[in-house]
């Protein structure tokens, strides 16, 4: 007879990533893993409290320890103390050709730019793809920032930030995603929703909206700036 773990569920998954401050309660680092610290072999269960998100490299470490220092670690995460999620994002994509809002963007450095504010940009060093998005609110706050692959944002100003092996979302509310990187398919989607002075920006799979009109199926090639706003 075979046996396999169910998957976590996602619920328990975004539980535990919210709680830990999108990072791993030891390291910080954003790919996580969902480590049982009262193990599966004891009782079967997908109870967040008995449950904490780490990372990879530091999984190994938790296995070694007491349940104690576990639940410590889970009761003070280390981007709930510092108040910010800060990591760099993993991927593999040599080029510079995305497709954002459902139309496609080939070297072309800055690909919205709002006056003279870069919101989504990219650039090729040593073969990788780096890529810069400043995410604003309604009332013009910056609220996420990715700077050559590097995010930053305070822990209150995302519900929800999940990064797995090419893809990474951050997610305002349920069904509110601010930012999506998908490279996971020769495809690299990128959708989101940003703001430029007080005007939304919806970035769909498909198409883009912008200032009451529709733009899809556009091929911007070798230009400076994609699309620019003000
Ligand atoms: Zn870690």
């Amino acid at each position: 007879m075979s046996y396999r773990r169910p998957a976590i569920p996602s619920a328990v998954e975004r539980e535990l990533r919210q709680e830990a401050g999108f990072g791993c309660v030891r390291c910080g680092h954003p790919y996580l893993e969902y480590h049982h610290i009262v193990p599966w072999h004891e009782e079967p269960h997908f109870r967040p409290a008995d449950m904490v998100a780490v990372c990879g490299n530091c999984h190994g470490f938790f296995e070694t320890q007491g349940r104690d220092r576990q639940y410590g670690f889970k009761a003070s995460a280390k981007n709930m103390r510092d108040g910010e999620v800060k990591g760099k994002l993993e991927y593999d994509k040599r080029d510079i050709v995305f497709r954002v809002g459902g139309n496609w963007f080939e070297n072309t450095p800055t690909i919205i730019q709002f006056r003279d504010v870069p919101l989504i940009s990219c650039r090729l060093r040593d073969d990788q793809a780096l890529v810069s998005m400043n995410l604003f609110n309604q009332y013009g706050r910056l609220v996420l920032q990715v700077k050559e692959s590097e995010v930053t944002f305070r822990i209150g100003d995302m519900w929800d930030f999940e990064c797995r092996r090419n893809v990474a979302i951050a997610r305002s509310g349920p069904r509110e995603i601010a930012m999506k990187l998908d490279f996971s398919e020769p495809d690299a989607k990128i959708e989101g929703r940003l703001w430029a002075g007080g005007q939304q920006i919806l970035l769909h799979p498909e198409h883009t909206n912008l200032a009451g009109g529709t733009i899809r199926n556009c091929r911007m090639r070798n230009g400076r700036v994609g699309i620019q706003i003000g």
